[in-house]
């Protein structure tokens, strides 16, 4: 079972000819769930072989431009497409205006119907349950108001013991009561515990997408333990003044929030334009987080 994050842009705001704005996408289970939609995404689903038409769940951040801005571009194309499934927009309150207006002056009606969920950015709140994945807000420090994402995986099934399965002649109509923790009940009416029938399931991986923000100690009850922490990082630490007066954070941080937070790993990005080499972000991370990769625009990112 598939739990696999994409990294399609690891810049900033100020575009370079290298790195993309902000869009990662995160595969549960073959489902798609689309984290932030900076300028370009649509040509990183193709650069980077993205089925784009299989996303079903967008999140959006925050209203600067390098987490938004390639978003009305995808509508477009998935109406060009052809698309009829509905799609489910999760974002600060006022992006819908934005979306409206676009299509509304350029006369388009969507061939496809769009649901919007405004965040609350000053809340966590749980935003998604579906059979695959269930999503809670993360309130972050940021400029404007600004909302991270937690992705859990929902529980999975028990797994059956088939030496046991066998032992027992369990007939094969019982499995699914098995795999969701139920006891098997002969027709004799013996009764056949499910522990000695199953192992637990398999641990549920999560990611949590942090950026844009400051270094905020507020963030860590709510990211504790996460398989994948994803922190921006738009600066490094001689900056760190700089990071504060624009809300942003420095590489030194995001690993002390990891770090603060116990996760399992952490991937940092956001980088800005004035940086060439991300070897110094790194670098600069591993002081107070062992575990730290950069965001790689194009590479894939599973759970340890
Ligand atoms: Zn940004
Ligand atoms: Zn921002």
């Amino acid at each position: 079972m598939i739990f696999e994050l994409t990294v399609l842009g690891n810049g900033s705001a100020t575009p370079t000819y290298f790195r993309h704005p902000s869009a990662h996408v995160l595969n549960v289970h073959d489902h798609l769930f689309l984290i932030d939609c900076g300028e370009g995404t649509q040509i990183q689903f193709y650069r980077h072989r993205v089925k784009f038409h299989r996303i079903n769940h967008i999140f959006i951040t925050h209203l600067h431009g390098d987490h938004f801005l390639g978003l009305v571009g995808l509508l477009s194309t998935l109406h060009l497409q052809g698309r009829t499934v509905g799609l489910n927009i999760f974002g600060p309150a006022d992006l819908i205006r934005i979306i409206d207006i676009q299509l509304e002056l350029s006369d388009t009606i969507l061939r496809y119907p769009v649901q919007f969920y405004p965040v609350d950015p000053h809340n966590s709140k749980k935003l998604l349950v579906t059979d695959q994945v269930e999503v809670t807000s993360i309130p972050l420090n940021h400029r404007v108001p600004c909302t991270g994402f937690l992705f859990k995986e929902s529980s999975r099934e028990r797994n059956l013991i088939s030496s046991k399965i066998k032992e027992y002649k369990i007939p094969y109509a019982s499995f699914d009561s098995l795999k969701k923790g139920d006891d098997f009940h002969s027709p004799d009416s013996t009764i056949i515990p499910n522990a000695l029938l199953t192992l637990d399931p398999p641990k549920q991986r999560s990611y949590a997408y942090c950026s844009d923000t400051c270094y905020d100690e507020s963030i860590i009850p709510l990211i504790k333990g996460v398989d994948i922490l994803y922190h921006e990082s738009t600066f490094l630490d001689e900056l760190r003044e700089r990071a504060k007066e624009t809300y942003h954070s420095t590489a030194k941080q995001a690993g002390v929030i990891a770090s603060k937070a116990n996760v399992k790993k952490l991937i940092i990005g956001h980088f800005s334009a004035r940086y060439k080499s991300l070897d110094p972000f790194l670098e600069e991370a591993r002081l107070t987080f062992n575990n730290v990769y950069i965001a790689m625009e194009g590479e894939k990112y599973q759970t340890d």
